[in-house]
């Protein structure tokens, strides 16, 4: 299996002095040690994008290149987020780049699978998705949230691979479809299985953070899982338009009721009309609500402009 492609390491920065030196050293070993082994070319390299830090972090990644040109860097004009910093780094290393994996800059993803990754890639795999086998670092709170946000996209009908985040190999023609999703809200997790070719697994135990803190603080986990679902899913528009349609189905119930109470005489003048109004103008207005958003939701789909299809191979000749 050996082979001579092109393997970037992406790996995103934002406020990470406190890991980038032991980061830059242990990956620096895991490509050496594939380097002996034939495994990748010599151009491979180490790609840190410095997402606007505000600490030494874009210092260390200059001093990093100018150690050893393995290491490479690429500095955004400010802080976009993780999801955008990925991104960019992923469109600068395709250019180079026969294989691109990405990963964290605290090395919470297991370094060790880089090599079963790059393995499947050569078996003809363009996408090798990292999952996590257990969850044993994370603490309750996380693993809590965490696993609802994968069961909540599911339930709204977003194909995402289930424990997986952002580590993941993509070959050079995947990240190419993927730069054909124009979409400005950008949820990796849920546009990757889009794309499309053939795909595999590797699964791998998530270490602790061996320093600096998480940046990824419940606020920016909310508006991450927000943002998830609201990017991929209408369902919730469908949600308003099946309550208008039940309480409008109630509607009836309630008139039918209404009517046979009052014929019985056992209600106060006004009462009647009153209740009836109540549930059919509630049910209407919720319907009509539910049919604005349909048309809505078509327009977002529309506006997101997303690739209709992409080919993989053509047989001419
Ligand atoms: N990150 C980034 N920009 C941000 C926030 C985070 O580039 O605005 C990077 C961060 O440096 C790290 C990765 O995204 O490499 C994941 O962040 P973190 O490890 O803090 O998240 P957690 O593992 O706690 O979910
Ligand atoms: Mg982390």
């Amino acid at each position: 299996m050996a082979g001579t492609d092109i393997l970037y390491l992406v790996i995103p920065c934002y406020n990470e002095e406190a890991v980038l030196p032991e980061t830059a050293r242990q990956l620096l070993a895991k490509m050496n040690s594939m380097f002996d082994r034939g495994m990748i070319s010599r151009e491979s390299r180490i790609l840190f994008v410095n997402d606007g830090s505000k600490d030494r972090t874009w210092e260390i990644i200059e001093e990093l290149h100018a150690s050893n040109s393995i290491y490479s860097g690429v500095k955004l004009s400010r802080n976009k987020g993780h999801q955008n910093a990925l991104l960019a780094g992923l469109m600068t290393a395709k250019e180079k780049a026969d294989m691109m994996i990405s990963l964290d800059a605290d090395l919470q993803d297991d370094v060790d699978v880089i090599d079963q990754m790059v393995e499947k890639y050569y078996a003809g795999n363009d996408i090798v998705y990292g999952v996590r086998s257990a969850r044993k670092t994370d603490t309750f709170f996380k693993k809590f949230t965490a696993q609802g946000f994968y069961k909540i996209m599911q339930a709204m009908g977003v194909e995402i691979v289930y424990n997986h985040a952002d580590y993941r190999l993509m070959s050079k023609r995947a990240v190419e479809g993927l730069a054909q999703f124009k979409e400005v809200n950008l949820f990796l997790r849920g546009i990757v299985p889009l794309i499309g070719y053939k795909s595999d697994v590797v699964t791998y135990e998530r270490h602790e953070r061996f320093a600096g803190e998480s940046k990824y603080p419940l606020k920016k986990m909310l508006a991450f899982a927000t943002d998830g679902i609201t990017s991929f899913s209408i369902k919730p528009i469908r949600l308003i338009t099946t309550c208008g349609i039940l309480i409008f189905a109630v509607s009836i119930l309630m008139l039918l009721y209404s009517l046979a109470v009052h014929f019985m005489g056992r209600t106060v003048a006004g009462w009647t009309s009153m209740i009836i109004s109540i549930w059919a103008i509630g049910g209407l207005q919720l319907l009509a609500i539910g049919i604005v958003g349909e048309y809505i939701g078509k327009i977002y789909l529309e506006t997101k402009a997303r690739p209709k299809y992409i080919i993989e191979t053509v047989l001419d000749e």
